[in-house]
């Protein structure tokens, strides 16, 4: 039986390791550099970018290279500024502070933030009414980075206390098939590089979809007792898991042909086509929507939502075996 291989364990742990994002990668190299050199901690570092593109990945491997401890938390979690309060005054001496979903937390935690990031202080207020008292709490200095989905939705103060902002972009499939050689390793299986390829081109420009279709791959290949996953049985397990040419998948195609269909391609408003297609509005904006901009099938007005002429050319394209769609409306674009 093969070893139980785990997410963590495919997580690149080095600068080194981690692929693509090459711009971000040789400032961070600096950054990191410049602080170990000074034996201080580094400054504050906002990540942000879409849901899986290494916003975690890159928090952890700052904290290995800067041989530092890292602990880990999220906006939501942290519903009282109490919360916030305990876990930064167990914080030791240079250690790294991880906020992911750091636009979620509430107003009266973020802040007790700002003075914890400018000069490592706590102002506490102990007790109600008249008798209450502000306690000031001297903090280690520490590093704090936040990672976002949506930089928009952090308020200014708080993102102008970072000093260090960067900005994860989309993986080209040549990079994702890269990751995918590099899991395919640790799962100890054979992937030809084609094979990658076929998968990196289908993972949505985004390596936590690339690891997960590799696994779905595997599962295909195993079943048919296949050894080497090559470019044929990568397709023919795609395709079987209705993830398309361009990787878009169920939910991407009947967003898009919900769109032509009801809407005679938009405009429509965002809590219209959730609606519509069953789903919430922040999973559309985070999840679907950037990656359909991004390919061009559609575009953000003032007005709402609208499908593009490209979109209704890939949607004709994968007629087969695609939610019903209008051809009428498809054949006047
Ligand atoms: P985020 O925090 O942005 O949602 P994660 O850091 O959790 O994304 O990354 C998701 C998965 O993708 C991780 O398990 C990691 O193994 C993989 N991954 C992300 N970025 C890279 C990269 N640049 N190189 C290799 N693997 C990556």
């Amino acid at each position: 039986m093969s070893p139980v291989v785990n997410d963590e364990q495919i997580r690149p742990q080095t600068l080194d390791q981690f692929i693509g994002q090459d711009d971000l990668r040789a400032n961070l190299r600096i950054y990191l550099d410049a602080a170990k050199n000074r034996k201080q901690h580094l400054d504050h570092a906002l990540l942000y970018g879409n849901p899986g593109l290494g916003k975690t990945t890159l928090a952890q491997i700052m904290a290995s290279e800067l041989g530092v401890n890292i602990v880990s938390t999220s906006g939501p979690v942290l519903e009282r500024s109490a919360d916030l309060a305990a876990i930064l005054t167990n914080l030791n001496k240079n250690d790294l502070l991880f906020i992911d979903e750091i636009h979620r937390m509430p107003a009266s935690v973020e802040e007790i933030l700002y003075p914890a990031m400018e000069d490592f202080n706590l102002d506490l207020i102990i007790g109600q009414g008249p008798g209450a008292r502000t306690v000031k709490i001297e903090l280690e200095p520490f590093t704090l980075v936040g990672a976002t989905t949506r930089l928009g939705l952090l308020t200014s103060p708080l993102r102008d206390r970072f000093g260090v902002i960067c900005r994860l972009e989309f993986y080209s499939p040549g990079e994702l098939a890269t990751i995918v050689k590099r899991s395919a390793r640790v799962f100890k299986m054979e992937i030809t590089e084609d094979g990658a390829l076929e998968i990196g081109s289908r993972a949505r420009g985004t390596p936590r979809i690339a690891n997960r279709l590799l696994r779905r791959v595997r599962d295909f290949a195993q079943v048919a007792q296949t050894k080497v996953i090559d470019s044929q049985v990568a397709s023919q397990a795609l395709e079987r898991m209705d993830v398309d040419s361009l990787g878009l998948d169920h939910m991407d195609r009947k967003i898009l042909s919900c769109i032509v269909n009801q809407f005679s391609g938009g405009p429509v408003g965002v809590k219209t086509i959730a609606v519509a297609c069953s789903e919430e509005v922040r999973t559309l904006e985070d999840i679907y929507e950037p990656y359909l901009i991004q390919c061009g099938f559609l575009k953000r007005t003032p007005r709402g939502r609208v499908v593009t002429a490209r979109a209704y050319k890939h949607l004709k394209m994968m007629k087969k075996g695609m939610v019903a769609l209008n051809m009428e409306t498809l054949d006047k674009q």
